[in-house]
């Protein structure tokens, strides 16, 4: 006698098998739908872009964090799917998710067809690490990487600037920036240069934007980072990398813009 989610999960089961075998190329037959990555250290504003393009393209993004916070902030959704319940036992027991449960949730995603009425569609947060990249490439192409970067002085300098309203949480920044054909323009509250224009108290430094702090994790992104950037370029038949150094801060869209059309020809 099978229970009735013992056969759900058994005919999941075999769904995920059987895009497994078909192999990415038939995947990607059945789904004309675009693939895009964007990677970029924190604070070289991907998430500006990611934005602007998800607008402008009709490429929405699917992030692998909101969707796990969705899993434990919703208890009740999806109860009946045994495989969404095992990842919300995995992610409340503050565990590692680990590379083949990642994998199946992105499988998952496009069983489901969630975003299959748009053009395309961006990945945030997943592959996160060159493992996941290599799983991911058996079944879904993806046809362009953009890796976003600014020298490191720079990229330093922004962050050591940002502050921080301690009610709000809202973000300005005091960089200035204008040498070596970086222009970028501060971000400063409009009444008081100190305080927050909403709360009206002085704004503060995050801990995390303190100088020793900010280059472990420069070097933590870019040991995690390189590896999956050197995979993608090692199968420039399939997937496109184009790096790019953001120097204008949002003022460098139009020409982000242009390559988007002229590599994926949208
Ligand atoms: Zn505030």
């Amino acid at each position: 006698m099978i229970n009735q989610s013992a056969k759900t999960f058994l005919q999941r089961q075999l769904a995920l098998t059987q895009l497994n075998l078909r192999g990415f190329a038939v995947a990607a037959n059945q789904s004309k739908q675009i693939h895009l990555l964007l990677f970029g250290a924190p604070g070289v504003g991907k998430g500006t872009y990611s934005k602007l393009i998800e607008k402008d393209f009709d490429m929405p993004t699917f992030s692998m964090g909101e969707y796990f916070r969705g899993l434990i902030n919703n208890p009740s959704a999806d109860q009946a799917d045994p495989f969404l319940n095992q990842v919300r036992g995995i992610l409340r027991s503050g565990k590692l998710v680990n590379d083949q449960t990642v994998i199946d949730v992105v499988k998952n995603i496009k069983l489901s067809k969630k975003f299959d009425q748009h053009q395309g569609m961006q990945f945030d947060g997943v592959p996160r690490t060159l493992n996941q990249a290599k799983m991911m490439s058996e079944f879904l192409k993806i046809d362009l990487v953009i890796n976003f970067f600014n020298r490191d002085d720079i990229l330093l300098e922004k962050l050591m600037s940002r502050r921080v309203c301690p009610s709000c949480s809202k973000n300005y920044n005091v960089a200035n920036i204008n040498r070596d054909g970086y222009h970028m323009k501060p971000l400063l509250p409009k009444k008081d240069v100190c305080k927050c224009d909403v709360c009206n108290v002085n704004l503060v430094i995050r801990d995390d934007d303190k100088e020793s702090i900010i280059k472990d994790r420069m070097d933590v992104y870019r040991n995690q980072t390189q590896p999956i950037l050197d995979f993608y370029k090692s199968i420039s038949q399939e997937t496109k990398v184009i790096d790019f150094e953001a120097k204008k801060g949002i003022d460098d869209y139009p020409e982000i813009k242009q390559i988007l059309k002229d590599t994926l020809k949208i």
